[in-house]
């Protein structure tokens, strides 16, 4: 393992600490000393301010220069294991390659490079092709655009019309991934993220979203990233049972059901999904409350006929009480009503989709990080932040509603609310016991519900009483109760 069984955070660069790498390095060691073992840094690349905040590169293997450079980012990857994305299914339109196609059309060396409705359909798409193309929004997958040579083609766009995905299979789009690879590792990143890895191929006749060959195309990529010293962490949102098949073929995954999860145990002291879950859930896994995306309400659901971990109507219910315990400020950030990538997510910050109430916060962290995962905290769960509706009336993106600017100074004003400074001790006993570094079991009885760690000598237990949702932790011989934390 090339990383730290230790808690991590995701960030953007620019919207924390003041906007440039070397500001992030020097708050996180005066804010955070001894705080996170990593961290994952969200889309640093030229831009960072395109129209999906960085997950539309123009040039993926270039650093934003309005935040530094390589240099910057080799530096804090001496103190942090550091995670960075790889968006491997688009990228910019742009982009200098798909303006030389929209320039030269079928002409520019780059056509081969973006993949085309009509390179996986060919001429005569069958209506039925189209229709079962799996959807991660709720428009076309193409855009038609118009090309210099006076011929149009349909781009596939899977997210947005500014993202054109990429054709992973051509000489050149396999080149495109390997620059980025040899970027990564000659600079100091350990961890790769695959951003939407689930729809890198598509093919005719299929839903076109994590088929076999995708599978394969990121069993191949992560070797490749191995044998430059890297490991792939696969971002998939999907059916829990697919996610226990990826984790068995790649080396992490995101534990995505449990947010929704902890959410439906602290909101009705229904414990049981989430034990349910736990028991089959992967242990090579990275576990988020929150992320610069919304709460993922796929991964709790159901397939077909298949049952998902929470019933329809518990679903129905857990969407409901976020909207709730925020006062409705989520409703005017998800769905249709505000600009969305993602269908399936609840925008909201964690701490407001409980209501912003301290112990009940501090326990969805106590329980993160005594499941089974290397724990990442986003920056707003770090310093629990409510909504920023003034972001979200600002830029009417849905997903802005959890992604506020801070300077220093509101980092540090943040940083003594009690509730972050007990998340900061939570975050220590987590670093700190060797308990995490071995087995894990939960015991569940009528009364009580106990997650426990057991390495040798070192125990961690987290204990929680169902009717009343006290919580103590115990490592070793000594016990904290869990709103003694916030007390000081
Ligand atoms: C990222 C999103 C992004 C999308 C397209 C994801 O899954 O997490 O933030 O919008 O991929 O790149």
């Amino acid at each position: 393992m090339n990383y730290q069984n230790k808690v991590q955070l995701i960030t953007y660069v620019d919207r924390l600490s003041g906007g440039t790498v070397q500001q992030l390095h020097e708050m996180l060691t005066d804010c955070f000393p001894d705080t996170f073992g990593g961290a994952h840094l969200l889309p640093f690349y030229n831009p960072i301010d395109g129209e999906d905040a960085g997950f539309d590169p123009i040039d993926h293997t270039s650093v934003d220069a309005r935040l530094g450079n390589w240099d910057d980012i080799q530096a804090l990857g001496r103190d942090f294991d550091l995670m960075a994305d790889m968006i491997v299914n688009h990228m910019s339109a742009q982009s200098l390659a798909f303006q030389d196609v929209l320039e030269k059309g079928k002409h520019s060396q780059y056509w081969d490079l973006f993949l085309t409705k009509q390179k996986v359909f060919g001429d005569a798409p069958k209506s039925d092709d189209i229709a079962c193309i799996f959807r991660p929004r709720p428009t076309s997958p193409f855009t038609e655009m118009a090309l210099g040579d006076g011929t149009h083609a349909d781009f596939w766009t899977t997210f947005t019309a500014n993202q054109i995905d990429i054709d992973v299979y051509s000489e050149q789009g396999k080149a495109y991934l390997e620059a980025i690879l040899t970027t990564f590792a000659r600079n100091n990143i350990k961890l790769i993220r695959l951003d939407a890895a689930g729809y890198a191929i598509k093919q005719a006749g299929t839903n076109c979203f994590m088929m076999p060959e995708t599978f394969e195309f990121i069993e191949a990529l992560s070797a490749r990233a191995e044998e430059l010293g890297m490991t792939c962490l696969v971002e998939i949102h999907s059916y829990h049972k697919i996610q226990c098949d990826i984790a068995k073929r790649c080396a992490l995954v995101y534990d995505f059901a449990l947010p929704p999860l902890v959410l439906h145990a602290l909101n009705t002291k229904d414990l049981d999904p989430l034990a349910t879950w736990l028991e089959m859930s992967p242990r090579n896994c990275v576990t988020v409350l929150d992320t610069h995306d919304g709460i993922g309400i796929v991964d709790v659901g159901a397939s077909g006929d298949e049952p998902g971990l929470l019933t329809p109507e518990q679903i129905d219910s857990l969407v409901e009480s976020i909207h709730e315990q925020c006062s409705g400020e989520s409703r005017l950030a998800t769905g249709a009503a505000a600009n969305n990538v993602d269908l399936y997510q609840v925008n909201c910050t964690y701490y407001s989709a409980l209501g912003c109430d301290d112990y009940r916060y501090l326990l969805a962290r106590a329980i993160q990080f005594f499941c089974p995962g290397i724990p990442q905290v986003y920056y707003t769960g770090l310093l629990a932040l409510p909504n920023d509706m003034e972001l979200l009336a600002e830029s009417q993106v849905g997903r802005d509603i959890n992604r506020s600017y801070l300077d220093l100074a509101k980092v540090r004003t943040h940083v003594q609310k009690p509730v972050v400074q007990a998340l900061l001790k939570l975050i220590k006993l987590r670093n700190e016991s060797n308990a995490f570094n071995g087995e894990f079991e939960q015991v569940k009885t009528k009364e009580q519900y106990a997650m426990q760690w057991s390495n040798g000598h070192d125990k961690a237990c987290l204990h929680i009483e169902l009717d009343t949702l006290d919580a103590h932790i115990t490592i070793n011989n000594e016990t904290h109760a869990l709103y003694s934390l916030l007390q000081g």
